[in-house]
Formats: structure tokens, C-alpha cells, sequence
């Protein structure tokens, strides 16, 4: 019997064409199926640099249903590779469920790194980078977007979120509303793109350039917010999260946030809205 196939999750640019490895060429070029979110947009990528595969479409909807027939070709020996139409597939991207898919079924799953916008973002927003948490996309209704925006207010670590144009004035807006207005940010735009722009300062000042009727804010966006560093007690938040996180484990999540309440004297609703991972809750 034929050696089972491997999965290939290959990081494809986020605008700059020249942005590929030549990792990413060689695997694209050997693999004998190539997945696209987007065929158009990879077959485009593909002619740029004169390269030939057999691509087929796995986006959002087709996940699903596409599974048992593409595991079947990897357990007869096909190799695949999966691109999403920029930067690395299953940040915000398809291809969760078949490398679950994959793994579950004893398919051997490889990375062939690049471009991510969040990391680029990240590396030159001057923000804390020590130890960030990437929320994806906000809501898109005000309310829940305020809502879920609460869930961080106390939040230590940078916030990373990917934003659309046409949102971020209303995001802005209600980030100052629920974090602050000096709260420190930045906004990349369009990054490694020919209008790449790079807003940097408080959330008061980015909100004000951004309602600059000169301002064109066209394009992709990635949102970076500080962490909440301005409270004298950061610090035994920190710890307080990290408590209840642990003990979340063997007790129930409403036992938990009574022990560490009346340990540390943090009230019952600042506890509640550390945004504990929902997996941890009991
Ligand atoms: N898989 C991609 C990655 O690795 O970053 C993300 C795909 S997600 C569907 C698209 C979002 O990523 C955009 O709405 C934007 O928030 C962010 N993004 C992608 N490319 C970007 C760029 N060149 N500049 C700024 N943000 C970008």
C-alpha cells in the first residue's frame, strides 16, 4: 500500500507579492493537489511567479462537505497543500476542520511558515509584545461589539483584532467609550500594500485622524490596543486570572470566582469579566 500523503499549510503573501518563501514555491510546486480559498486569487499568485498545480477550492462553505473525499486521497498517497487568499490559512481563514480532519485520521500535518498580518502588525506597533491575545474579528453589531469589548476591559495583555475599513471609525469610537481614550494603540493599514499607513498614539488621537474628512480609510486593517497597565493592581488581576483559571479545572466557574473574590478582595463582577477561556469553565 502507498505511504499516506501529507497536508502542507503554506503561508501565501498578505499584499506584497514578493512576500512568498521559497519553501512555500517548492510546495507548491511538488504537491499533487493544491487547496484555495479562492482559486482566482491563488491562480493569479501562481502565474505571477510561473508555477503550475492542480488547485482545487476548499473555502468556508465546502469545508465540511469536502473532508471524507480529501482524506481519501491523502490516505492513497496524495500530498496536498492548503493556501487561504493571503497570509497563513486558519488565522481567520478556512482549513481548521481538515487539519483536525487530518489529525484525527493519522495524516502527517506540516507548516510551511510566512506572512501572518497579525505578526507583521505586532512587530512594528510599538506595543508590549511580550505576551498579546488575538481576538479575530470584532462583532459586528454595536451592541455586542461593546459588550465584548467590556469582557477586555481589564485585559493585561495587548489586543490584537483584524477590522474592516468600514467599521473601524464606529470600533475606534467604541473602544474609547469602553477602554479609555488614552488607552495607547495602533492601526496598520494595508500592510506591505503600496498605501500602507501606520497609525500610531491614544485611542483619543487615532480616533481623531481617523475622522479627518482628508483621511481615505480604504483597505485592510489590523487593530492593536494596549493592555490595561494604568491600574495599580495589574498585576494581582494577573494573578486573580491566573487563580481562577487553575481552579476553574476541579471547581465550578461561579465556586471559583467566590474563592478568589474572597481571597483577594477583586469584586465578584471584575472577576467575571476577566474573560476566562469558556473551555475552562466548569
Ligand atoms: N490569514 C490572514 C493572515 O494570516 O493574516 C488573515 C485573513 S482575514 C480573512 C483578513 C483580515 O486580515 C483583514 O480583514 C485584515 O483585518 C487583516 N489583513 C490581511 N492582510 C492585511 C494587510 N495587508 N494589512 C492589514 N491587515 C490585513
Amino acid at each position: 500500500m502507498a505511504a499516506q500523503g501529507i497536508l502542507y499549510i503554506i503561508a501565501t503573501p498578505i499584499g506584497n507579492l514578493s512576500d512568498i518563501t521559497l519553501r512555500a514555491l517548492d510546495t507548491i510546486k511538488k504537491v499533487n493537489i493544491l487547496l484555495a480559498e479562492d482559486t482566482r486569487i491563488t491562480k493569479k499568485l501562481l502565474d505571477h511567479y510561473g508555477v503550475r498545480a492542480k488547485l482545487k477550492s476548499l473555502h468556508d462553505f465546502n469545508e465540511s462537505a469536502k473532508i471524507e473525499s480529501l482524506l481519501r486521497d491523502l490516505q492513497s498517497g496524495a500530498d496536498m497543500g492548503l493556501v487561504s487568499d493571503s497570509g497563513t490559512p486558519l488565522i481567520c481563514d478556512p482549513g481548521f476542520k481538515l487539519v483536525r480532519a487530518a489529525h484525527h485520521n493519522g495524516i502527517e500535518v506540516y507548516p510551511i511558515p510566512g506572512p501572518c498580518a497579525l505578526i507583521t502588525a505586532l512587530s512594528v506597533s510599538g506595543l508590549p509584545t511580550d505576551r498579546f491575545v488575538f481576538e479575530g474579528f470584532l462583532p459586528k453589531k454595536a451592541s455586542e461589539r461593546k459588550e465584548f469589548l467590556q469582557s477586555l476591559r481589564y485585559e493585561t495583555r495587548t489586543m490584537v483584532f483584524y477590522e474592516t475599513a468600514q467599521r473601524l471609525c464606529a470600533t475606534t469610537n467604541d473602544c474609547i467609550h469602553v477602554l479609555g481614550a488614552h488607552r495607547k494603540a495602533a492601526i496598520l493599514r494595508e500592510l506591505t500594500k503600496v498605501h500602507e499607513q501606520h497609525l500610531r498614539g491614544s485611542l483619543e488621537q487615532i480616533g481623531c485622524a481617523l475622522n479627518d474628512p482628508a483621511q481615505v480609510v480604504k483597505g485592510e486593517c489590523v487593530l492593536l490596543i494596549a493592555g490595561d497597565t494604568s491600574s495599580a493592581d495589574a498585576q494581582s488581576i494577573e494573578n486573580a486570572r491566573l487563580l481562577l483559571a487553575d481552579l476553574q479545572q476541579r471547581i465550578s466557574h461561579k465556586d471559583a470566582v467566590e474563592v478568589v473574590a474572597k481571597h483577594t478582595g477583586i469584586g465578584r463582577n471584575r472577576l467575571y469579566s476577566l474573560g476566562l477561556d469558556d473551555r475552562l469553565k466548569k
